[in-house]
């Protein structure tokens, strides 16, 4: 069988495997990134609004201080701590960086990188490019990584992790285009694979987003933390039909841009009267979603976000996608007309559990950055802290694997996992089954349905039990066609990570009776005490089920003071 080795491999090459694979590179291990799509294709790239960092450059009285309490702030306070300390402290080091790197912003009137306001932080913090940061984010580093002599495997889906004992060891899986088979061997192994949206109905995300990452680390024996919070973005196109849940940027509420109920009521007054529309996600996403359910919504159960009142032109050069999407899409210009929108599944705050420092989950050998790690962005993330935590953990975790391969001896593949790998694949290929596509699509409807913004203890039950059974129907499915490109062979297989980690979120979310950031339970409306410091662990018990156990959040002393501050100045 195919068969490359290198000191460390990094699967995923959005901006947190790209970071983690040049960081890998500089420090002199052979890395080689592995990612299912092409490369430069990676979801990153369709990030819009911009990257959070206190430069202080249009706001001199922004610092790392204030981003550490806008993020606990959305987070409602259980985040790690640590993370989110580094992540404040060296997001403005890693953006400098990329600019030095060839990276193009826009910029302020003396030639500084421009910043604009984002839901829930107090200063206007994020660097951007018109609505298109993501695309500028994936070229620096893509070039960066090229130049620097990463090798590249694109279109080569990870199917499994292989071990040597308790570590990691390599990894197996499939060319998308042939089928055919491939291992590699590696000293260690970084997931930096995204998230989980496609397990939802309405979604902002790309077809990657299938929890692979969480999935395979869960089952080589790393902990997931967090699963319970999964963020709804409030703005996600309604209509037309074919496009919903497509991300309408924050950024156009960054910019100015006013939300209004179906009787033209600006109704973040009642919800955030101090924020508005520039409120943490969770809260503009519940806000809008009960404007609807309670009869005030637009023709297509979503509400109007409008930036008519702003001269088009400035319109067109800050969101310029957003003109076309809206144009080009749903026939709607939106220099003269409102949008229609509402909450889409945007983002997995829950992830493989890291030491903040290094990303190394708790297998040796296995590393986890960006969106499929957990623990920065605690019960809800704030907009922009995801592309500032790719550049801030993608470096840390590549700096990390490194290390950890300088002192590893070589590894050793067993046999015998590399043909289970091949017996799991080909076996989809085999006898009578059910339509992948047909599975998936109930998936997303229990998830949609049932662990959506509001839960409640007999919704998440039903979902638990339709879970159970959706996995054994899934463990006999069968795709039409072969091996040569087919994108059903490949959903049998994602299928399976996807039920993993529905499972995870729907255990966690029957387990924490309260409600807090993206997570609101219908009967239990308030913060309890006990889950304000405790986050939820998932993790495979010895009898191979998932066990599911608070843990203390992980707290800093020296950060206390911060913290309170922001605390009493919230409750004031
Ligand atoms: C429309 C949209 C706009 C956004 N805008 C912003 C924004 O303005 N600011 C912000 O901070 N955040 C934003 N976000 C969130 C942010 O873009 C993502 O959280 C972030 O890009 C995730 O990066 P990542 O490196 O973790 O993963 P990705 O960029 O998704 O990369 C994942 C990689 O893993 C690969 N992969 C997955 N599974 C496998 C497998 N089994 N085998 C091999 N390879 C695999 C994929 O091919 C891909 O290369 C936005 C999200 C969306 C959907």
């Amino acid at each position: 069988m195919e068969t490359h080795e290198y000191d460390v491999i990094v699967i995923g090459a959005g901006g947190a495997g790209l970071r983690a694979a040049i960081e890998a590179s500089v420090l002199g291990a052979r890395t080689a990134l592995v990612c299912k799509s092409l490369l430069g294709k990676a979801h990153t790239v369709m990030a819009e609004g911009g990257i959070a960092a206190s430069l202080g450059n249009v706001d001199a009285d922004d610092n790392w201080r204030t981003h550490f309490q806008d993020t606990l702030f959305g987070g409602k306070y259980l985040n790690n701590w640590r993370m989110a300390e580094l992540h404040a402290k060296e997001a403005p080091d890693r953006v400098r960086e990329l600019e030095h790197w060839g990276g193009v912003f826009d910029r302020t009137p003396d030639g500084r990188m421009s910043q604009r306001a984002f839901g829930g932080h107090t200063y206007r913090r994020l660097v951007h490019i018109g609505d298109r940061t993501g695309l500028e984010l994936i070229r620096t580093l893509q070039d960066k990584g090229v130049h620097q002599g990463i090798d590249v495997f694109m279109e080569c889906t990870v199917t499994r992790l292989l071990k040597d004992g308790d570590r990691v060891c390599g990894a197996f899986g499939y060319w998308r285009s042939t089928g055919d088979f491939v291992v590699f061997r590696a000293k260690a192994l970084v997931l930096a694979t995204g998230g989980i949206g496609k397990s939802y109905r309405i979604t902002s995300n790309s077809w990657e987003y299938t929890a692979d990452g969480h999935a395979l680390g869960y089952e080589a024996g790393a902990q997931l933390v967090d699963m319970e919070f999964v963020q709804f973005h409030p703005t996600g196109m309604v209509w037309p039909p074919g496009v919903v849940g497509l991300l309408v940027t924050e950024a156009v509420r960054g910019e100015g841009g006013i939300l209004r109920n179906g009787e033209g009521e600006r109704f973040m007054e009642r919800f955030d009267p101090k924020r508005m529309e520039l409120s943490t996600r969770d809260v503009v996403s519940r806000a809008i979603y009960t404007e609807v359910q309670e009869g005030r919504g637009s023709p297509h159960g979503g509400v109007y976000l409008d930036v008519s009142h702003l001269p088009a032109s400035f319109v067109k050069r800050k969101l310029p996608s957003m003109y076309d999407q809206f144009l080009g899409l749903a026939g709607v210009d939106i220099t003269r007309e409102p949008m229609e929108i509402g909450p889409t599944c945007h983002y997995a705050m829950g992830g493989i559990k890291v030491d903040a420092e290094t990303g190394a989950s708790r297998v040796p050998g296995l590393f986890a950055t960006g969106e499929c790690s957990g623990g920065m962005h605690g019960a809800n993330r704030l907009g922009g802290n995801s592309l500032s935590d790719l550049l801030v953990f993608g470096k840390r975790t590549g700096e990390g694997a490194a290390e950890y391969a300088t002192h590893a001896s070589t590894p050793v593949v067993d046999e015998a996992q590399v043909a289970a790998g091949e017996v799991e694949m080909l076996g989809y290929l085999d006898g009578e089954g059910e339509d992948p596509y047909a599975l998936h699509a109930e998936l997303q409807d229990t998830m949609q349905d049932d662990v959506d913004i509001f839960r409640e203890r007999a919704q998440l039950e039903r979902a638990l039990a339709k879970l159970d059974e959706l996995q054994s129907r899934a463990a006999n499915l069968r795709p039409t066609g072969g091996r040569v490109f087919n994108p059903g062979w490949h959903l049998c297989r994602d299928l399976q990570n996807m039920l993993v980690c529905a499972q995870a979120v729907t255990r966690a979310a029957l387990q924490r009776e309260e409600s807090r950031g993206a997570h609101s339970r219908l009967d239990f409306p308030e913060y309890d005490d006990f889950w304000g410091e405790h986050n939820l662990v998932v993790e495979r018990g010895p009898d191979g089920g998932m066990r599911v156990e608070p843990a203390p959040v992980v707290k800093v002393a020296e950060l206390e003071t911060l913290v309170l501050e922001r605390m009493a100045v919230e409750l004031a």
